[in-house]
């Protein structure tokens, strides 16, 4: 009403104002993308509200319609499901529903919408953005507002936020809660498998997905299940039996002791019959298979949000404010997404009219059209999760002159997943008749004992949630005896190399490359598979392990945290791993809302302690003792040489007039350890294929050009009758590559080019912060901008 008075009045110009609201079924990280929301809304000067109840509230309007102050959103990081609610309003379907949600919108001066929700809430939020000018005429004739009142709000600007566990949404990556969501699953599937291999059992697990096979396809990978049921590829109706039958015996004479079968909810067979799990059970208890079913149901939704969702949900809710501030009444509605690594946004009609589609190909027994609107990476982990399973059977063998002996080694310090994209590696070169051969602890293991061992099936079968390394790990480096890796590559034949680590399987890499014109036997194609929880090697934005470290990272914050909130007045300086790199640092404080983070990329100084010390003097001094107000500060190992984590404490306690005490944590190895994360599974399956596919596709290269000079640059390997392998020549640098992760981009970087322009040696990573923007959006989200300017 005050502020209808002032655009009545001609007073100044109103604050924009932005509600918030989450709809649908409710997802992790729904609560982190509220906050976002809230906070940049209030750190651009807007006035921020959050419709409680879905659409419900905003049928309701009143108290339903509330405004939010900074410290209502405190605390919510760490919150699973949705605070502010969620419901399913059939009035809100119906015009009359939608005109009375606008009316009580434009009472409340509020014409921006950002709705986080599933396909229905976001249809929903577009139709209501449509209707918008007419209802508010309708409004008008009702005679509920006149003319004038009105006028400054004859547009509702809204922007989508995927909220939803299924991961169903066409054009993003992944949605806010999937990969918590999967972590549920692949938890518990983790719990099952140690039952079910205790009494040689197979189990059935049914998992949400309507018309969604997301959830059901990566837990299947990431639990290393014999064979999954979903929505988009349905199974021939008759004949998937003796199929799903064949793919777990097989395994069984493997050697196998149990049987995973995941079955999403909507599972289907081409002639439209649902599959259930008991369906599922019937088949294999006929193949003779003591067999159970689980139905994980809502556990799915539960807990807390992953590392993952709550960065996701924050940058996309930062994202959505500006997406509301920068929209015209031309722009259409924006959903924001993600590709690979990069935040987007895309038109929510095209998006959600695509996610429909996929439902209606379903219904009209259009699989290949289901499945072509999942994106690239779904598509592509489908096909390798058939390649290591279901067509283990010989189907996809090779020619005997393009079967490879493929060599992995582990360099560094261990990382979570390194055994997960081991086992993809070597179940996708059995399927397709190369030789996967393990270097036993890491370059210098190979040059001591020459111990190589070439891995089988059963070797590797129960890999995919195993932490550490199974074939053992070593910080040395290739160059400590060039000569005698080179006489183990040639006595084993390797015609590829796939080097898991991180700073040293970097430099590794280089120098086998490096030593070709000296050993020509590494003429052949080598990888890096970044792996690593500091995340620092050049050229790429991600390395595996690094999900896992933060996940860890996020649950011993929050506990501390919680500590720190109990006891009130308290501020823990938590120090994280991450050599001279400050990625883990910087996330870690983004997705736990650290008061202030310290890195080597930022020097710590006299100043900036002295800074951090008023803030939190301040932030304290506010502080009845009745609010949630424990205060966490994030410190890289590396951050100072002086300043260590115990003086900052110190400094702290000393300096802050007892308004508030201050004690260090140190979570340590923990950081590199653990069961890997089931985002961590999923990307060592997908970067180890893509790696032998590389080497493949090498290899065919030189199968295929006979012409020397035409193909001087290209690597090539000569076959004699037999087949055999017979010489080795130069060939172009390609050929020596990182997996690097940039924006949206999954690419292999040629190891040489990486060295000369993206490698800071000396400090042992690259040269560009790509993190750079989480310390930005910390800072805004934390409180430390605004307590800047109070201070
Ligand atoms: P989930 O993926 O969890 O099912 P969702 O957003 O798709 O989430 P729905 O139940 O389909 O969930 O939609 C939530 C609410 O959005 C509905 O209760 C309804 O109020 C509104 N809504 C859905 N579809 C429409 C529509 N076509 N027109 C208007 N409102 C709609």
């Amino acid at each position: 009403i005050d502020m209808l008075k002032a655009t009545l009045t001609g007073d100044k110009k109103p604050k924009k104002k932005i509600a918030v609201m989450t709809s649908g079924g409710d997802s992790p990280g729904m609560n982190a993308a509220v906050r976002a929301v809230v906070r940049t809304g209030i750190h651009y000067g807007c006035d921020m509200f959050a419709v409680y109840e879905g659409y419900e509230g905003l049928l309701k309007g009143g108290e339903y319609l509330k405004q939010m102050a900074w410290e209502d959103v405190r605390g919510w990081l760490s919150e699973g499901g949705t605070l502010i609610g969620t419901a399913r309003s059939m009035e809100f379907k119906k015009r009359e529903g939608r005109k009375k949600a606008a009316g009580n919108l434009i009472e409340q001066g509020i014409d921006a919408l950002v709705v986080c929700g599933g396909d229905g809430s976001l249809t929903g939020a577009d139709l209501f953005r449509h209707e918008w000018p007419s209802l508010v005429e309708d409004l008008v004739k009702d005679g509920r507002f006149t003319e004038a009142q009105v006028a400054p709000y004859k547009n509702l600007t809204i922007v989508g936020l995927v909220g939803s566990i299924d991961n169903d949404m066409s054009g993003t990556d992944s949605t806010i809660g999937a990969y918590s969501a999967l972590e549920r699953i692949c938890e518990m599937v983790d719990y099952i498998d140690a039952t079910a291999k205790s009494h040689s059992r197979a189990f059935v697990v049914e998992v949400m997905g309507r018309h969604c096979g997301w959830l059901a396809l990566m837990a299947g990978i990431a639990t290393g299940a014999d064979y999954i049921f979903i929505p988009e590829r349905a199974v021939p109706a008759g004949k998937w039996q003796e199929e799903l039958k064949d793919v777990c015996q097989r395994h069984r004479n493997k050697g196998r002791r149990n049987n995973t079968v995941i079955v999403a909810e909507g599972a289907l067979d081409d002639e439209l019959n649902p599959i259930t799990a008991e369906h599922v059970k019937d088949v294999l208890i006929d193949l003779g298979l003591d067999t159970k079913v689980t139905i994980l149901g809502h556990v799915q939704r539960g807990g807390t949000a992953v590392a993952h969702d709550r960065w996701l949900a924050t940058l996309q809710g930062v994202d959505a404010v500006k997406a509301v501030l920068e929209n015209t009444p031309e722009t259409p509605s924006p959903l924001i997404g993600i590709l690979e690594n990069k935040i987007i946004r895309m038109p929510l009609v095209e998006s959600v009219k695509l996610t429909k589609q996929v439902a209606d190909a379903i219904e009209h027994k259009d699989f290949d059209r289901a499945i072509s609107l999942r994106d690239t990476e779904f598509i592509e982990l489908y096909e390798n999760f058939l390649s290591t399973t279901v067509r283990d059977d010989g189907t996809e063998l090779l020619p005997p002159a393009e079967r490879l002996n493929i060599g992995i080694v582990h360099v560094g310090a261990p990382s979570a997943a390194l055994n997960a994209a081991t086992r993809a590696a070597t179940l996708y070169c059995l399927s397709h008749g190369h030789k996967p051969f393990a270097i036993m602890n890491g370059f210098s293991g190979l040059i001591q004992t020459g111990k190589v061992k070439e891995l089988s099936w059963i070797d590797v079968e129960n890999w995919h949630n195993l932490g550490g390394s199974e074939i053992g790990t070593n910080r040395s480096v290739a160059a400590e005896d060039m000569g005698t890796i080179a006489y183990y590559f040639q006595k084993f034949k390797f015609d590829g190399l796939m080097i898991l680590g991180g700073f040293e399987g970097f430099r590794s890499l280089k120098q086998l490359r490096d030593s070709r014109k000296d050993h020509p036997i590494f003429n052949i194609p080598m990888t890096l598979i970044p792996s690593t929880i500091s995340n620092n090697v050049p050229g790429t934005e991600y390395s595996l392990g690094v999900d896992t470290c933060l996940n860890t990272l996020v649950n011993y914050t929050d506990d501390i945290k919680q500590s720190a909130s109990a006891t009130r007045k308290r501020c823990f300086v938590v120090e994280v791993q991450g050599g001279h790199s400050g990625y883990i640092a910087s996330f870690t404080g983004l997705v736990t809302g650290a008061v202030s983070v310290y890195t080597p990329e930022h020097k710590i100084n006299l100043a900036s302690i002295a800074e951090d010390l008023s803030l939190l003097k301040e932030n304290f001094s506010h502080d009845k003792g009745e609010v949630r107000n424990g205060k966490i500060v994030i410190r890289n190992e590396e951050a100072s040489t002086v300043y260590t984590t115990e003086l900052i404490a110190d400094i702290y306690c000393e300096q802050s007039d007892n308004k508030f005490g201050a004690k260090t944590a140190i979570p340590g190895h923990v950081q590199q350890g653990g069961v890997p994360s089931s985002k961590d599974r999923v990307t060592a399956s997908r970067y180890a294929v893509k790696c032998v596919k590389f080497f493949e596709n090498w290899n065919k290269r030189n199968l295929t050009t006979g012409n020397m000079e035409e193909d001087a640059h290209v690597l090539r390997f000569h076959y004699n009758a037999k087949g055999e392998k017979i010489s080795t020549v130069a060939h172009e640098d390609d050929s020596a590559a990182v997996i690097c992760v940039n924006g949206s981009q999954v690419t292999f970087k040629p190891i040489a080019q990486l060295w000369e322009e993206e490698t800071s040696v000396e400090l042992r990573k690259g040269t560009e912060v790509h993190w750079e923007e989480f310390n930005k959006i910390g800072d805004i989200l934390s409180g430390r901008l605004k307590l800047r300017a109070e201070v």
